[in-house]
This record gives C-alpha cells, sequence and structure tokens, in this order.
C-alpha cells in the first residue's frame, strides 16, 4: 500500500490550503436543514453521486467552490476506458473487466492498488452504457486500444466528441430534473473549510464559507468528499509527491482541499511514491509552473524516432525507438530535474515528420516551430556547433559532444550503443537544434486512504463514520499505480460517484 502520510505528518508541514483562507469568515454563522448526503465538489465524482442518489429519493446539496459545476472536466480530454460495454459488443470486441484488470496490473508492474481497481473495472462498463444510453456520443473509430498512453490488449477506450463537456452535458441534464424537483439542492461559489465530527469522530456535516462572507453549518447523514486533485497547489504537490509541478496545465480548483479536510477528520494519504511526469512538455518560459505551449509525445510506431534525447549532462538516457509511453516517462524521471532535451540538426528538421506539436495553446505547425527557433523563444535553441547549441541551451557541452559523436559513429555502422536501429541520419549538418522538454502531470499520484465501500479510513484501518471519498481525491497513484492507464481517472470517478450514490448509502 506504500506509504502512509498521516495528519500530523503533513498538516504541519502544509499549513492551511491555498485559497481556503480567500474567503473571510463572518461572525453570523446559520445552519440548514439535515440532508442524506452531501457533496463536496460537483465534478466528475461529485455529479453522478448526487445523480444516482437523488433518483433514490435521497435529499442532496453539493457544495463547490467554482463558478459552475463539471469540476476538471471542463479541461479534460476526458478519455474513458470500461470493458465488455454495449459499445465494443455493436463492434464485436470480445472483453471483460478481467482482462482489464489484467492490463493495469500488466501496465503498472504491480504497482496499482488491486481492490480499488477492481471496484473500478469490474463496474467501469455499466457507467460508460449510462452515458451512452443518455447520449454520449464517441468518435466513430472508437473504441480504441490507446493514445498517449501504454496500449490496452483490447480496445476499450473512447472519449466524446467534444472531449469532457461531452460528458459534463449528459451529466447537467441528468441533474436538472432533481435540482427542478428540489431533491437536490446547489451551492456555488461556496468552499467547504471544515468537517463537523461527532465527539466519536462521526462527521455530521460541513462548514462553508461562501463569497459574501456567510459561514454555513450544513448537517449530513453522508458526507463525500469529491474535491479532486492538488495539482494546482505547487506546495501540496512538492510536500506530498517530492517533484516539482512544472506545467500550469490543471484545473485552478484542484487545491487539495479533501485531502486537508479528511487528514483533519483522522484520515490519512497514500500513493504519493508512485509520482511518475508525463514526457515532452514545451513550456514558455522557466518560471513555473509555466504555460504549456507543445509537446513532443513520442510513439515510435507512428513516428520513428530521427532526433536523440539527452539530458543536463548531454548524455543519452533511453533508446529513442522503444515502443513504450511507459519507458519514456520512467527514464525521464531519473533524469535531474525531470529534464531533457531533444537534438537534432539541418538535414533532420527539413526532411523528418513535425516532432513539437500544439497543445493547451493551441495547434503548431512545421512554420511555428523554426520561427520558434529564428526568434530566439524559450525553450528553442539553435547554433552552428553542438559546442554552441549545449552553452545556449545549459547542457554540458563536453558531455553533448561526445553523445553526438557516439551517436554518429553508431548510425554509420548500424550498431548504435543504446540499441537503437532506427537510425535514418547522422546529426552532422548545421544548423544545430534543441528543444528543452520538461516533466509535466495533469494528476495528483497521492490521494485520501478508503475502504472497499469507499469509507474513508484512518491509519488503523477502522472507517471514519459518515465520511466517504472519491475521484482524483483517492490519488492516481491507487487506480495507475506508477503509470498511465488510459482512462483511469475519469471513468473511476464516474463509476465511484454513481456506486455511492446508487448501492452503498442507506437513506433509510
Ligand atoms: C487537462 C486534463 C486532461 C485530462 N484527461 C484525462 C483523460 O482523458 N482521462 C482520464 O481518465 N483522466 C484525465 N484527466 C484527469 C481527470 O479529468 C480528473 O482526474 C477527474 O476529472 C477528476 O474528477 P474529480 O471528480 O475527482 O474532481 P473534479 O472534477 O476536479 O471535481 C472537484 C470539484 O471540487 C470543487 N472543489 C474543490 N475544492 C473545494 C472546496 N473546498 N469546497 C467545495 N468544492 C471544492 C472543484 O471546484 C471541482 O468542481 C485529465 C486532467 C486534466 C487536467
Amino acid at each position: 500500500m506504500g506509504k502512509k502520510l498521516s495528519r500530523r505528518s503533513v498538516l504541519s508541514i502544509l499549513g492551511s490550503t491555498p485559497g481556503l483562507a480567500a474567503f473571510p469568515a463572518h461572525a453570523q454563522d446559520s445552519e440548514t436543514p439535515l440532508c442524506d448526503l452531501l457533496v463536496v465538489g460537483g465534478g466528475n465524482a461529485g455529479m453522478p453521486a448526487a445523480i444516482f442518489a437523488a433518483e433514490r429519493g435521497a435529499r442532496v446539496l453539493i457544495v463547490d467552490t467554482a463558478t459552475q459545476l463539471g469540476g476538471t472536466l471542463w479541461l479534460s480530454s476526458g478519455q474513458m476506458s470500461a470493458a465488455g460495454t454495449k459499445l465494443q459488443a455493436a463492434n464485436g470486441i470480445e472483453d471483460s473487466p478481467q482482462s482489464h484488470y489484467d492490463d493495469i496490473m500488466r501496465i503498472s508492474e504491480g504497482t496499482a492498488d488491486p481492490d480499488i481497481v477492481r471496484l473500478a473495472v469490474f463496474n467501469a462498463a455499466d457507467t460508460f452504457d449510462w452515458l451512452m444510453d443518455h447520449g454520449l456520443g464517441v468518435h466513430d473509430e472508437h473504441p480504441v486500444t490507446g493514445t498517449n498512453h501504454e496500449p490496452y490488449s483490447q480496445p476499450r477506450y473512447a472519449w466524446g466528441k467534444d472531449d469532457g463537456r461531452s460528458i459534463i452535458r449528459i451529466l447537467s441534464a441528468q441533474l436538472q430534473p432533481h435540482i427542478d424537483a428540489g431533491r437536490v439542492s446547489v451551492s456555488l461559489r461556496t468552499k467547504v473549510t471544515e468537517l463537523i465530527q461527532a465527539p466519536d469522530g462521526t462527521v455530521t456535516g460541513v462548514v462553508t464559507h461562501n463569497e459574501a462572507g456567510e459561514v454555513m453549518r450544513h448537517r449530513a447523514r453522508h458526507t463525500l468528499l469529491a474535491c479532486g486533485g492538488y495539482t494546482a497547489n505547487e506546495k501540496m504537490f512538492a510536500q506530498l509527491e517530492g517533484a516539482r509541478d512544472y506545467a500550469d496545465v490543471t484545473y485552478p480548483y484542484s487545491q487539495g482541499a479533501g485531502i486537508t479536510l479528511a487528514l483533519a477528520a483522522g484520515g490519512y494519504v497514500r500513493g504519493g511514491e508512485h509520482h511518475l511526469p508525463l514526457f515532452g512538455a514545451v513550456l514558455a518560459s522557466d518560471s513555473y509552473p509555466a504555460r504549456m505551449i507543445g509537446t513532443v509525445r513520442p510513439w515510435p510506431p507512428a513516428r520513428p524516432p530521427w532526433e536523440i534525447y539527452v539530458n543536463a549532462n548531454g548524455q543519452r538516457f533511453l533508446r529513442e525507438d522503444i515502443p513504450s509511453h511507459h519507458a519514456h516517462e520512467n527514464a525521464l524521471l531519473e533524469q535531474p530535474e525531470e529534464r531533457c532535451w531533444v537534438v537534432f540538426d539541418e538535414a533532420i528538421f527539413a526532411r523528418a515528420p513535425q516532432l513539437v506539436r500544439g497543445s493547451f495553446a493551441g495547434p503548431l505547425d512545421q512554420e511555428d516551430i523554426r520561427l520558434a527557433f529564428e526568434s530566439g523563444m524559450d525553450m528553442f535553441y539553435k547554433a552552428d556547433s553542438i559546442e554552441a547549441l549545449a552553452e545556449a541551451a545549459g547542457i554540458d557541452a563536453s558531455g553533448l559532444a561526445a553523445t553526438v559523436a557516439d551517436y554518429n559513429r553508431g548510425q554509420a555502422d548500424g550498431q548504435d550503443s543504446l540499441g537503437r536501429k532506427h537510425l535514418p541520419l547522422p546529426i552532422a549538418e548545421p544548423p544545430f537544434y534543441a528543444v528543452q522538454l520538461q516533466s509535466w502531470l495533469l494528476t495528483s499520484f497521492a490521494g485520501v486512504a478508503v475502504d472497499d465501500r469507499l469509507r474513508v479510513i484512518r491509519d488503523d484501518g477502522t472507517a471514519i463514520p459518515g465520511l466517504y471519498a472519491a475521484g482524483e481525491l483517492l490519488g492516481s497513484g491507487q487506480f495507475n499505480g506508477r503509470s498511465y492507464c488510459g482512462g483511469m481517472l475519469v471513468t473511476p470517478a464516474l463509476t465511484f460517484g454513481r456506486l455511492l450514490g446508487q448501492k452503498l448509502l442507506d437513506f433509510a
């Protein structure tokens, strides 16, 4: 289960969660009527929890600090994976949750949490079918085996034509009738700042602060923490993952409030040791966390490498044509500051397919890339010699010169020192180019520990009565271990929200 971080060890270092103090406390408290389910965070996990609980007649209150429901799905690609779906059957694909589980354990090299993964994948098809039955339209060629992550053994990976927003549309349409009927109340621009606990530890509600400075106490039979991860909280990220958050690409409300709340209630945090960066962010500057303007996501079966990757010492650190995202990500993890440079020459630039692709800031074409070098844009370096290139880019010059010489020798005789087979051209024709690539993450690896009923647990394994958690708050490390398995945050968040609303709570 990995290293446990307790309330004392983490709270003392983290202090208060940034953003939570932003709304001033008001002297006048007021209390709302008891609800059956209080959902902290109306995003990917929180919305289905509210929908399915309301379908059973529960009175639900959703509190969200943002201006609208939907959470990270506003930014997310919304890629989902589920085995045994109606979509697969319609496409003649035979698949099973067990095969999905086996793939996750294979890809994560056994580091994902078996119980959490089982609960997620054995219930994923019902979630996916429910979305499709309610109008989710996916891309024509879906399901597929994978994109940008290690492929699954079966095509079980699909997403809406409008990414995560496609899912928000379905969830909003299903939630609205319950809001209209008065079963679900929504309190936006309102932060949950505290859990209310009875002397025996049972969570009996929450305290909220809204923008007007009002403090409210809400009593609830069951409280669900579904307030996402901490990728927008640099300090918490560094503390829980022991690494820096370099790229500013995530939902600004992902401040880790659920971690702080669960720890204060007696829960604990696990999974930060699974931290694994994504490969190849081109950032706008070195003022971190920085805007991301492009990516290099190597997938040799689609685009065999023409270039080399080197670290700050000028050394190559992986066989560039290895057909594995996982291998690239793990190799980058070992490099100083999770940073590398892709190095090439004029002949490669002229002949190779486009390498740097656009990302959050919009598309990039080959002319944009050339312009970036010509204009001396940050992260894009060009020089007439390898030594001058190294100096400009901040790479060790003698190391890079030795590496390029070694690569060129291997290229000439077909015997690459790292065993690379795709060796189209030497790096020999000036000018020479380097693009600095940084690690980036979209998700938080550490999360709140729960049991198989999604109850938040103390480090002695006992459940904190009345308190549940779902979504990214459980930590990517539980679903993916130290790896990325396609769709294994969006689908589990939806699924655990659905299960909590549908099955695990007793509203009698
Ligand atoms: C750009 C991007 C792309 C991604 N693509 C994929 C993908 O394709 N597939 C995949 O599986 N995963 C993907 N992920 C991850 C995935 O989208 C998230 O892990 C998932 O959506 C999180 O769902 P959640 O319900 O846990 O949190 P959210 O959906 O973030 O919901 C949390 C909610 O809690 C609210 N909140 C926070 N603090 C408080 C507080 N104190 N009080 C009240 N409310 C609060 C927030 O405003 C938010 O609405 C991506 C992530 C990003 C950033």
